[in-house]
Parts: structure tokens; sequence; C-alpha cells
């Protein structure tokens, strides 16, 4: 199954160029990290593919099918943000169904995706508070529970963990490899962190300035980085 296929994407901010020509093959099912520096692109390149940004030209193929053109609503990917982005007005319930309520779904179909998504990530205990009276992994679960309940072909994390303390960060990251295996669709993850990059991914994509180094599995690169960008940001020998 092609999954999701870049070609030749580039992105320009006015006459800033900041992507210069991405072409890259994310098989359907797969866990991929872009991993990179601050400033590589990395969010952008996310961005993109949601349909929060514009690309400045070349194709965006989900299944096979272009999906540049989109609104990000008719893509069928959900994206998790850093920030969580919770509605701070509303329940956690609320919070879960009120992008499900927009797409004018059964009532009944609602309910069970709602109930669903919170026995996976274990919130039903948390559907009545508001976002202000949530830890940082509480309210990362609520934000990767307003995903779920879309039932997105393809989930787009874009530095989830970084707001967490250390250790709850590494009990999250064994959570979204379960969550992963659970659901098996199509999960592509971003950090600036090695750790979550070599422990977390099925293919990682190291990004530089705008392009990619390198794109292989984890232990590929690690063993025979292309270069020395690639060695030393995944703490390789060189
Ligand atoms: P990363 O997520 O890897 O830290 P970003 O994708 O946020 O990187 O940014 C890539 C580059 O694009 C950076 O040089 C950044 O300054 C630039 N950039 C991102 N968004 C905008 C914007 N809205 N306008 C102008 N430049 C931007
Ligand atoms: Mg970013």
């Amino acid at each position: 199954m092609a999954g999701i296929e870049l070609k030749s994407v580039r992105k320009a901010f006015q006459s800033l160029e900041v992507i210069h020509g991405i072409d890259l093959a994310i098989a359907d099912g797969s866990f991929t990290v872009f991993v990179g520096p601050s400033g590589c692109g990395k969010s952008t390149l996310l961005r993109m593919m949601a349909g929060l940004e514009e690309i400045s030209s070349g194709e965006i193929r989900i299944d096979g099918a272009r999906c540049d053109h989109l609104l990000p609503s008719a893509r069928g990917m959900a994206m998790v943000f850093q920030s969580y982005a919770l509605y701070p007005h509303m329940s956690v319930e609320q919070n879960l169904r009120f992008g499900l309520e927009n797409q004018r779904l059964p009532k009944a179909e609602i309910g069970a995706r709602v109930a669903k998504a919170a026995e996976i990530l274990q919130i039903e205990h948390l559907l009545s508070r508001r976002p202000s009276q949530l830890s940082g992994g509480q309210s990362q679960r609520v934000a990767i529970g307003r995903a779920i309940v879309k039932e997105p072909k393809a989930f787009l994390f874009d530095e989830p963990l970084s707001n967490l303390d250390a250790e709850l960060r590494v009990k999250m990251r064994g959570e979204l490899t379960a969550l992963h295996r659970r659901l098996g669709s199509t999960m592509i993850y971003v950090t600036h962190d090695q750790v979550e990059a070599m422990t977390m991914a099925d293919q990682i994509v190291v990004l530089n300035e705008g392009r990619i180094e390198q794109v292989g599995p984890p232990m590929e690169l690690y063993a025979r980085p292309k270069n020395l960008f690639v060695a030393r940001f995944l703490g390789a020998p060189p």
C-alpha cells in the first residue's frame, strides 16, 4: 500500500525557501519519525501534510491520490500538537466530541468513539474536567484522544511529549508505541530527541536545513550513517 508520498515538495515563505524538494514514501501503517535540529523544517512538513500550510510546489498523495489541494478535514489526517491546543471553556468530553459534532456524525457513533478513545487512553475518570484541571500528561492524553476519535488514516504528532518531564516522557513513548500497535494506523512523529527517534521508529527521516540527509530503519542509520551529520545527530560512531 502506498500510504503517504511526497514528491518534490517545496515550501517558500515569501522569497525564502525552507523546504527544498522533498521526496519521501511513508508505508501504510508504519511509524515514521522526522528528526532534525530546530528550524530544519519538521513542523512545516507536517503542517503541509495536514493541510494547515500550502505547499509551494510538488505533490502530496495519500493511498495514491493527490491530496495537496484538499481541505485539512478531507485529508483523513489528525494532528497532535506540543501545546495540546484544547478548548479551555469545554470539558474533556466536549473537547473529544467537538470535531465529530461538526462532521455531523450520528449521536450514537460519537458516543461510541469517545468512549473507546477514553478507554484506550484511560481518561474515563477525567471526562467532566476542564483542561485547566488536568496535568500535562493528562492534557496530552486528551489531545491524542481528540485525534483518535476522528479515526484518521494517519496521525501527525508534532513534538507531543516535549512539554512533559523526563519520566513521563518515557512512559508516554511506550504508550504511543502500544497505541500504534493497537490501531495499526500510519503515524508520523516529529521530534528533536534522538532517543525518541531510535526507540519509536520503524523508519527515521533525518532532516537538515529543509533537506533529507538519510532515510531508513533506526539500526541502519546508526550502523551506516551516510555522513557526519547523521552520525553526530543519532549519536552513532562516525
Ligand atoms: P522545525 O519544526 O524543524 O523546528 P519549522 O518547520 O518550524 O522547523 O521551520 C522551518 C523554517 O521555516 C525555519 O527557518 C522557520 O523560521 C521558517 N518558518 C516556519 N514558519 C514560518 C512562517 N510562517 N513564516 C516564515 N518563516 C517560517
Ligand atoms: Mg517544530
